[in-house]
């Protein structure tokens, strides 16, 4: 099946400034969005309860989320600057797909992933 993703800009915008003040840690975000015929549409953002954040790592406890089907997904950022899931991205994935902002956080930084850490191509859209 053909996979897509669809980023409104404004979720974009929103993404990237988080992401630049977490900086030098890494940010988490809980996308929001619709998923039909292998097309998921992200157009909002949840801060997930009690995050932690390091250098090298972000994640949260799944267990504290409400079973919300408009959670498609977690965007994470790498301020080390490779935008490739690592094994405990993959390992702790979460929803359809999973989006990885590397440094420098500009409009080109931005990537989406599916649970296996195959690429799905990516479009930002207007809202
Ligand atoms: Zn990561």
């Amino acid at each position: 099946m053909e996979r897509k993703v669809l980023l409104h800009n404004d979720v974009l915008d929103s993404i990237l400034s988080y992401c630049q003040m977490k900086h030098p840690n890494e940010g988490i975000l809980i996308l929001k969005g619709k998923s039909k015929k292998g097309e998921i549409r992200i157009d909002g953002l949840v801060i997930p309860p009690f995050n932690y954040t390091g250098p090298t790592f972000a994640g949260f406890p799944h267990s504290f989320l409400p079973f919300d089907m408009s959670y498609v997904g977690i965007v994470h950022s790498h301020p080390s600057g490779s935008a490739e899931p690592s094994v405990t991205d993959l390992h702790n994935f979460f929803g359809l797909v999973s989006l990885i902002v590397k440094s420098p956080y500009d409009d080109n930084s931005i990537f989406a992933w599916d649970s296996s850490g195959n690429s799905i191509p990516l479009s930002i859209v207007e809202n």
